[in-house]
């Protein structure tokens, strides 16, 4: 099997081999030690500096999204803008309609990148509008869009609005510079460019997220992160955390850093590079204004043998079945027109080339 799905990838032999080690007990101050360095870690590769915090939590992706939006947010005071180009900009939204946070949206079509002309609808109308805080997936990944996160920091700082960022497929894949940038939280997974089983999610907190976080009233005793921030001065989580992922996350960062973090964001990129390549005239089109390296999305543009459009949903089924070969299919409307290729996990150019063998071979057969 290969893998080019967006979550879970592939994972390096060393970190599945402390995978299937037996998990220690973890209230001990050898796991203390080794969650601080996790922490440091993690906020050095997030660009957050030194008086950062990272909370480390048992749940997906959406899970630290949910907390973040709550912890930050409150809704008799805050009212927010959210960029939503897709299903996890949507769910932003949804998180928000949950727990009665209002909010404005930027809607934006499947593929289309963020624009000056898309803020300056709201550049300097911010404070009257009762605008406080800005929420956007720094990569949309079910269109594979990457937003111009300097741009959009900048726009936050001018308007005063607290920015917190859903970094989950785009950390590592992409340039993250919290600090540079005036990001007061951004977030990630570990089944995504981490290379980790699913499970454990990550929040870093610079001083103005925190500082909310520690006045907020958040509603609910698993995701308070007030609880998460004081058990983390001592290593330690409020409750039972994913040991055993956060075993391997420490093998992993610890690897990273031994090559360098831009050396590991470069790796990605060049795997992207290698694949947009190597597709040639292939019968697709590169359906993103603006490509993240985590992941490529395209959309089938050829006919099959009887010249009929092939749907791509159709495509993920016969590399899945016949080649044993996983690509990302999309849901919903975008079923037909949109699949996506990973590019971050244990992936090199020569899996690139067996999927491009595939397709070659589905051209043969006259199935693309
Ligand atoms: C994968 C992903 C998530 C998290 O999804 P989970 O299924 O909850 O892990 C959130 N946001 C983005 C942009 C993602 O790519």
């Amino acid at each position: 099997m290969i893998n080019f799905a967006v979550g879970p990838v592939q994972m390096a032999e060393e970190i599945r081999a402390v995978g299937a080690e037996e998990i220690p007990y973890f209230r001990t101050p050898e796991f203390s030690a080794l969650m601080r360095e996790n922490e440091d870690w993690m906020k050095e590769c997030m660009g957050a500096g030194a008086d950062a915090r990272a909370l480390f939590l048992t749940g997906s992706g959406t899970a630290a999204m949910e907390a973040a939006v709550i912890n930050l947010f409150d809704a008799g005071r805050d009212r927010l803008l959210i960029v939503n180009g897709g299903s996890f900009g949507a769910r932003f939204a949804k998180i928000c309609g949950i727990h009665h946070i209002p909010y404005e949206e930027i809607r934006l079509e499947p593929g289309r990148a963020l624009s000056d002309g898309d803020l300056a609808l709201w550049d300097g109308r911010c404070r009257e509008a009762g605008l406080t805080g800005f929420l956007i997936n720094a990569c949309e990944t079910s269109t594979g869009v990457a937003y111009d996160m300097e741009m959009v920091g900048a726009f936050c700082r001018r308007n005063g609005l607290v920015l917190a960022v859903d970094a989950v497929s785009s950390f590592l894949a992409d340039e993250m510079r919290m600090e540079e940038w005036d990001v007061a939280l951004a977030l990630t997974g570990s089944q995504k460019a981490l290379a980790l089983p699913p499970g454990l999610s990550i929040l870093v907190l610079r001083k103005a997220a925190i500082r909310r976080v520690e006045e907020s009233r958040a509603e609910s005793l698993y995701f308070d992160l007030k609880e998460y921030l004081k058990d983390g001065e001592r290593g330690q989580t409020p409750f039972t955390p994913a040991v055993g992922v956060l075993l391997q996350l420490h093998e992993r960062l610890a690897g990273i850093r031994r090559r360098g973090i831009p050396a590991e964001r470069a790796r990605i990129r060049a795997q992207a590079e290698d694949f947009r390549e190597k597709l040639g005239d292939l019968p697709f089109r590169i359906a993103s204004e603006s490509l993240s390296s985590a992941l490529t999305p395209l959309t089938p543009v050829g006919t099959d043998r009887e010249g009929k459009p092939v749907p791509a949903r159709r495509i993920f089924e016969i590399l899945k079945d016949e080649y044993g070969i996983y690509i990302c299919p999309n849901g919903g409307e975008l079923a037909d027109r949109l699949f996506r290729v990973g590019h971050i996990g244990n992936l090199t150019p020569a899996d690139n080339d067996c999927l491009i063998a595939a397709w070659r071979d589905m051209q043969k057969r006259g199935l693309l």
